[in-house]
């Protein structure tokens, strides 16, 4: 199986080991038109881009129920609607959609589509008004009925978008391609490009040269991945078309020569157009034929035919030259008909004699050309020819399988009532006897079974897609498709979704600057093609070849960084300082300063403080403040030296790399923070500002603040406990030792007091609010009581005067480190534990909570840093 393996089946995903995630599938759904002719209408979605693909009817039910399943899909979110062609089956819904839906994409056809659709439009709308679809001369079969107005399609017509066959086109990041599809006068394949995924929609079509059209080609130099294609005729193949028109000669001619009627039920549209060339040319080669009349009822092919004389350039070489040799105008041009009358409704109809009768509708539902059965199937030397593809469950079905009678269009009711005017009679039809001959000499402008099997083929698309068939013809072509053995194909039914999952890899173009950066691939002289084969095996061959092995590695490893921009489906990769020149778009920064002032915490504390929470704060100042402080000095009219008493320093901090930088004025205590504006700097912004708050309220800020006042102050007293805030700040100040304290305290940097409000917070959140209570007195150590003599004395630990007074000492000590109470207590049931801050040690008589304190205690100290040391 793997070595059979084309090109294409290596793109059908199932067969490779990489998954395909949902992204890279393509969604198809049939609303209508799977498993049946009629109603085409079918869903495309690919990459979050939508396409519809026509909006018919189906010819064989009425009202709503000839709709496509509208209700199954959610048609706002359709860009797109394509049209193939005007059939009835393709597009006669489109009113519809566009009128009654919440349809709000854009709808594209051919010109010569709209203008044809214009007009079947509103003869179909002018039929269901005035009710006489069985007596006037409409070519649209009456079924379009009451589903909208034609006011609806008055308003609808200027949503439709005209194009013509090879222009390519694109809206919203799709790109389509109309091409010629045979089958009808504008019809059209498109060929649709979604994020580098083309699908190639046939419609209706026909490879058959004929008398107007351009048939339908492969088209050309294009990679199609998806095909989707009609398969109205299953495998059937049709005989060669100048026997089939030899053959519908024959039998016309028989009739007329046995003084019968030939009716020719046709559409007015389409099909009908090639008929009258065909008999045209007949009868201006027969003159005996001349004395039979060949009639036309069709008020709308009438209207229409000005339509085949401005189109010309839509149709094929035969009516082109046809149409320059009459001099350029309808006179004498290839649709200006000698033997053909225009006939505007059966009350003009002489039916004296022998003639040839093409009316419409094609599948003998009702209208003029039912009307014309029934009035003429009783007579053995009448005759009708079915010419088009009739769809089941129509009269132009049944009345092939030669039935002895066919149900008159109105019933017993009916018919009583209009005579009797009253109602009686039953609902049972009024049979009328078929005596006349049928047969069927198909000119329906569709692909055969072994045409539409060479086109699948040619296009060789990896996955095909069966539309446009009934259930048995399909399911033929498809067991003959899949016996070919190069495709997926699918013939899903109305309403089955189908994703097929469609790999496709990421490409991004480098462009600008970024692009200079890659290195160019090194220019070797490309070698002659055979040289591979001429040094191969021998040495030097083998170290070309390595070398140039290397160099495609090289290429392939280099590493680029940019900015990814994506445009629909196009992406390129960019420097951020491209982005205006090839991406349209412009990069702003911003830049946030806030500013605070501390009235009392020093530059150190700030820097202390910031490093607690942020590890470690680059001092970036010391360069800035020189020139900071010159200018100054410069601007106030003094020199940098005699200004020093009034100089402003400037100390500036980047913390998180330099995320946000704090910049510490003094002696005014005022603090900029400053950082670009983006989600990250600015949640880290808020820290450092929350950081600088708690710092400004600290005791140890205060104690500072005081200190500072006094200038005499005596710090000596302090070396004890240099481990806390206040202490080396001062010192650092007078001796300048910043290196050294920096060296000796490292974790010093966060205040105590924020420090002891991690602790509880860790406290709290393990043992709850209510557990923890402050102690107050402080735990006396045996060195904290001195007696007089400078003895220990057991006794005079009793002594209450020297205990409160050591108490008091002790807590002025704790103070001083910055510690607010000696201790906390915890209280779990009966058990109670003491945490005492300074060393944190934990006391506790029950061993478990002990030891779950102390856990919780280390905890909260290797996650913030030591407390204090
Ligand atoms: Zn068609
Ligand atoms: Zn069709």
């Amino acid at each position: 199986m793997a070595a059979k393996r084309t090109h294409a089946a290596m793109n059908a995903p199932d067969d490779v080991d990489d998954p395909v995630g949902p992204e890279d599938e393509l969604m198809f759904i049939a609303l209508g038109g799977g498993n049946e002719v009629g109603r085409s209408c079918h869903i495309l979605k690919y990459k979050g881009k939508t396409v519809m693909l026509d909006a018919g009817i189906h010819p064989a039910y009425d009202g709503l129920a000839a709709l496509p399943f509208y209700d199954e899909y959610d048609l706002s979110s359709v860009d797109l609607l394509l049209i193939t062609h005007f059939h009835m089956d393709h597009a006669a819904s489109l009113p519809y959609v566009l009128a009654k839906t919440n349809f709000d994409g854009r709808v594209y056809m051919t010109h010569p589509t709209k203008a044809i659709y214009k007009h079947l439009m509103q003869d179909s709308v002018r039929v269901q008004n005035t009710h006489v679809a069985s007596s006037t001369a409409s070519g649209t079969d009456g079924y379009v009925n009451q589903l909208f107005n034609e006011q609806d399609l008055h308003d609808t017509l200027p949503r439709i978008q005209t194009v013509s066959f090879h222009t390519t086109h694109t809206h919203n990041g799709i790109k389509f391609t109309p091409y010629p599809a045979g089958h009808v006068l504008g019809a059209c394949m498109y060929l649709i490009e979604i994020a580098g995924l083309n699908i190639l929609f046939t419609g209706d079509y026909s490879r058959e040269s004929n008398r107007h059209l351009i048939p339908a080609a492969v088209p050309r130099g294009v990679r199609v991945d998806c095909l989707i294609t009609e398969s109205t005729f299953g495998i059937s193949t049709q005989r060669p078309r100048y026997e089939r028109e030899a053959q519908l000669m024959n039998t016309i001619t028989r009739i007329l020569n046995r003084g019968g009627r030939v009716l020719l039920p046709v559409f007015a549209l389409g099909g009908a157009q090639e008929l009258l060339l065909i008999l045209e040319e007949y009868w201006t080669r027969h003159e005996d034929l001349q004395r039979f009349p060949i009639y036309f009822a069709s008020n709308l092919a009438r209207k229409c035919m000005v339509v085949y004389q401005t189109y010309i350039d839509a149709m094929n070489d035969n009516i082109r030259s046809k149409f320059q040799a009459s001099g350029g105008t309808g006179e004498g041009g290839p649709w200006d008909f000698k033997f053909i009358r225009s006939l505007k409704s059966l009350e003009r109809f002489d039916d004296v004699g022998g003639c040839v009768m093409l009316a419409s509708p094609g599948m003998l539902q009702n209208g003029v050309s039912r009307t014309l059965l029934e009035r003429w199937a009783p007579t053995e030397k009448n005759g009708v020819v079915i010419t088009g593809y009739s769809v089941e469950g129509t009269m132009a079905r049944t009345i092939q399988n030669g039935p002895d009678s066919i149900p008159a269009v109105m019933t017993q009711r009916q018919v009583q009532s209009a005579v009797l005017g009253k109602k009686a009679g039953g609902d049972q039809p009024v049979m009328i006897p078929r005596r006349c001959t049928v047969e069927e000499i198909t000119f329906a402008a569709h692909v055969d079974g072994t045409e539409n099997r060479d086109f699948i083929d040619e296009v060789n698309a990896p996955v095909v897609i069966l539309v446009h068939g009934e259930k048995h013809a399909m399911g033929r072509l498809r067991s003959r498709l899949l016996g070919m053995g190069k495709f997926k194909v699918y013939s899903p039914q109305n309403c089955e979704e189908l994703r097929i999952p469609f790999r496709q890899d990421k490409v991004a173009r480098v462009v600008g600057r970024l692009a200079n950066e890659i290195q160019p691939p090194a220019l070797l002289p490309s070698p002659p093609a055979s040289l591979d084969e001429e040094m191969e095996g021998t040495e030097e061959g083998a170290e070309e070849g390595k070398k140039r092995r290397q160099l495609q590695l090289q290429q392939e490893g280099q590493m680029v960084s940019g900015v990814l921009v994506q445009n629909d489906f196009k992406l390129q990769l960019m420097a951020p300082d491209d982005l205006k020149e090839y991406a349209g778009l412009t990069t702003t920064t911003i830049l946030c300063r806030q500013r605070i002032t501390l009235a009392t915490a020093s530059v150190e504390l700030i820097r202390w403080a910031l490093e607690g929470t942020f590890g470690a704060v680059a001092n970036i100042s010391d360069k800035e403040e020189g020139v900071k402080a010159e200018t100054n000095g410069i601007e106030n009219g003094f020199s940098s030296k005699g200004s020093d008493e009034t100089q402003q320093h400037h100390t500036t901090f980047e913390v998180m790399g330099g995320a946000v930088r704090v910049i510490c004025h003094q002696p005014s205590g005022e603090v900029e923070i400053e950082w670009e504006g983006n989600v990250m700097n600015d949640s880290i912004a808020d820290a450092v500002i929350a950081v600088l708050l708690t710092v400004e309220s600290s005791p140890a800020a205060v104690k500072q603040s005081s200190r500072m006042s006094g200038q005499n102050h005596d710090h000596n007293h302090k070396h004890d406990y240099d481990a806390f805030g206040d202490s080396p700040v001062d010192e650092k100040r007078e001796n300048g030792f910043e290196k050294e304290l920096a060296v000796r305290n490292p974790h010093a940097n966060v205040s105590p007091e924020e420090n002891l409000n991690r602790l509880f917070m860790f406290l709290e959140a393990q043992f709850g609010e209510e557990a923890i209570t402050p102690i107050t007195t402080p735990k006396l150590r045996v060195d904290n009581i001195t007696n007089p003599n400078g003895k220990e004395d057991d006794d005079s630990m009793k002594d209450d005067v020297v205990r409160s007074k050591a108490e008091a000492a002790e807590l002025a000590r704790l103070h001083e480190l910055g510690i607010p109470v000696p201790g906390l207590e915890i209280r779990v049931g009966k058990n109670i534990a003491k945490v005492w801050l300074e060393k944190l040690d934990v006391e506790c008589p029950n061993k478990t909570l002990g030891e779950r304190v102390k856990a919780v205690v280390e905890r909260a100290v290797a996650t913030l840093a030591p407390i204090w040391q």
